[in-house]
């Protein structure tokens, strides 16, 4: 008489699983001062103590969604370490693992919908929560714009390497899309979940087919949501 997976539906043992991966709790960034932590709160957002965990899968399905981790864990330490160069907005990756990448970012807003930890509160995907489900099992990532991750990185790595607050979901919504927010370190994703189409502007930003991920290089995240949306009128729905 086991429980039931969260991932796979089956009766099974279930681990006590990690609600976000273990490599976000890490420091990613190489600072020479190997002791400095700095955390920031403010308004709604909490910062998540580190390493919650739930009973939420069995093995096999953690071994799964580990290989997805293992590969956004030294992806996302090799974006954290990138000195931003001469104002540069964007920093543009290519050759990155569609398949691999894009699952891992289903696979945390998903987490963060299914975990009942009062860290996460906020993320709540409704009928969404069973297609991203169904996709994770399946090994399916969808297309680009299927539950896009909008990423945001900031400068000012020193400050910000070991935040990791709680998800939110954004007020008001940005282009008018139900959007979660998770910021790790010094990397902000940010999704859409939405059944409606999304401008192209933000799409670009989405990791694409191709294996071309654009992350926004930012100064502050409002910063960008306004850029990003000064041809998009009304731009009063940003504040
Ligand atoms: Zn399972």
């Amino acid at each position: 008489m086991g429980d039931i997976c969260l991932l796979c539906l089956k009766e099974s043992e279930l681990r006590y699983s990690h609600i976000l991966p273990e490599f976000f709790y890490l420091k990613t960034y190489e600072s020479r001062d190997a002791h400095r932590t700095l955390e920031i709160t403010h308004d709604a957002e909490r910062t998540i103590q580190k390493g919650l965990r739930e009973y939420l899968f069995c093995q096999e399905c953690e071994t799964k969604l580990s290989r997805y981790e293992g590969y956004a864990a030294k992806l996302v330490k090799d974006i954290s370490n990138i000195k931003s160069n001469n104002g540069e907005k964007y920093l543009r990756l290519e050759n990155i693992d569609y398949l691999r990448f894009k699952l891992f970012q289903l696979s945390i807003l998903w987490r963060a919908s299914i975990a009942k930890g009062i860290a996460f509160t906020q993320v709540s995907l409704g009928p969404h929560e069973e297609i991203i489900r169904s996709m994770l099992n399946d090994e399916n990532p969808g297309k680009s714009t299927d539950y896009g991750c909008l990423m945001m990185m900031m400068p000012n790595t020193e400050v910000l390497h070991q935040i990791l607050v709680s998800p939110v979901r954004v007020i008001p919504r940005p282009f008018g899309h139900t959007a979660y927010k998770f910021m790790t370190g010094n990397i902000t994703w940010l999704f859409f979940v939405t059944s409606h189409r999304i401008n192209n502007q933000v799409q670009e930003l989405f990791l694409q087919e191709t294996g071309l991920l654009k992350i926004y290089l930012a100064s502050d995240e409002k910063a960008v949501l306004i850029n990003l949306a000064k041809d998009f009128a009304p731009l009063r729905d940003l504040r």
